[in-house]
């Protein structure tokens, strides 16, 4: 009796606050976190309101709502956002905090006037509850080793590499986690920052009062700090400086926008940053994707087609018995897949990938070393999760094109 009283007292208390939203507001918000949804999109199409939730990645229209219900709707996000019920004629962005069963669940709603009506936008910030796991990330146990030998590098840049919404910020959390373990003075650089770490000194960019990603940088390093972690590297001279910090002692993670892992050599020196420089920093770069994890409750087994065997064979990859599809049931509403796994190639910066890069190798030759190394593309890592029938061979198509290349 006792041990039901202590379970029920936190959802009454969360069924208490959820109490004080509007009926239609707490009905819709209800939906979007039993969904899992990640961001909600509003849109207006010939008077009727298109609502749409992005799941694991992927986006789903959800419900059509008449004029009425829709604009009761806009109006009360609006409100409960504290940005008045009147319509915007400029951006305007407010957050809202939602009372879930597992935490509260900080919303952050953009509204944006589009002709004489509004678009809104909803994006679900939250924590992952496994926290910074590096265990979590779906690294193989190869990958993993080469990624947490880190701990016993005292300095250097290591570049974690994808595109928008590839993982990248998870992956450099939990390797910042890994390494603070190690008595480290940890600083961040981030715009804006998306989750509070309990290690570390976090510096939001802020350039309306000058505080940018470069200034904040040389701050940081006048505050004598082992562990510096950038946001993203986006111009020129926050490259040079992070680059120029690893080169000082400090161990420097940073995310930048690339392809693959010698696409991000590249995205370096095509912001201002010479080879010489990026070869003698760099200590590791690691490349990434996210791919949804097929509902275990669902998944069907089917044999492979003969140009899937040509794809595992061109990857050196055994050909598997089988693949597994994506069904859907009650488990994974109806979505066929559950939560997500990250795909990766994970680069050690050796003797000759630095003198490579020193050079100024080409990218295709950079990439042939890799493959001589038999470091694995992110492609042949997600191909390897096929054939454990962890994803499928539709979830591949949908992230990296054709898997021809
Ligand atoms: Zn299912």
């Amino acid at each position: 009796m006792a041990e039901l009283q202590a379970t029920e007292t936190p959802t009454t208390t969360k069924q208490d606050e959820r109490a004080a939203f509007p009926d239609v507001l707490r009905t819709f918000l209800w939906n979007v976190t039993v969904d899992r949804a990640s961001d909600v999109h509003l849109h207006w199409y010939e008077g009727r309101m298109h609502v749409f939730h992005r799941v694991d990645g992927s986006v789903h229209k959800k419900r059509i709502l008449s004029e009425i219900e829709g604009r009761q709707l806009a109006n009360q996000l609006k409100s409960a956002a504290s940005l008045g019920a009147v319509r915007a004629f400029g951006p305007l962005e407010g957050q809202i905090l939602w009372p879930d069963e597992d935490g509260t669940k900080n919303l952050r709603l953009t509204v944006v006037p589009i002709g004489n009506a509004e678009s809104l936008h909803l994006r679900v910030l939250k924590a992952p509850a496994n926290k910074w796991d590096i265990s979590r990330l779906g690294l193989t146990p190869e990958d993993r080793a080469r990624a947490e030998g880190l701990v016993h590098s005292a300095s250097g840049l290591v570049l974690v590499t994808g595109a928008t919404g590839s993982g990248k910020t998870t992956t450099i959390y939990s390797l910042a986690a890994l390494l603070n373990q190690h008595a480290r003075m940890t600083y961040t650089i981030e715009d804006p920052v998306e989750f509070r770490l309990p290690f570390a000194q976090q510096i939001e960019v802020d350039e309306a009062h000058g505080l940018s990603m470069y200034e904040g940088l040389r701050t940081i390093l006048r505050m004598d700090p082992d562990l510096i972690l950038v946001g993203e590297i986006r111009d020129r001279d926050s490259a040079i400086v992070a680059a120029r910090a690893a080169l000082s002692g400090r161990l420097v993670l940073a995310t930048i926008h690339a392809q693959d892992a010698a696409g991000a050599v590249d995205a370096m020196h095509y912001l201002g940053v010479p080879y010489y420089i990026i070869g003698t920093s760099l200590q590791m770069v690691i490349a990434q994707s996210l791919l949804r994890k097929l509902c275990p409750s669902c998944a069907q087994g089917r044999p492979l087609y003969a140009e899937e065997e040509e794809t595992f064979r061109r990857f050196n990859l055994a050909v598997p018995s089988e693949v597994k599809e994506a069904v859907g049931c009650d488990a994974c509403s109806s979505y066929g897949y559950s939560g997500r796994t990250g795909a990766f190639e994970v680069v050690k910066v050796d003797a000759e990938i630095r003198r490579l890069i020193t050079s100024g190798a080409h990218q295709d030759d950079l990439q042939d070393h890799f493959r001589e190394l038999k470091i694995g593309t992110v492609m042949r890592d997600g191909l390897y999760k096929v054939a454990r029938g962890q994803t499928t061979m539709d979830e591949l198509f949908r992230v990296f094109g054709t898997p021809g290349g």
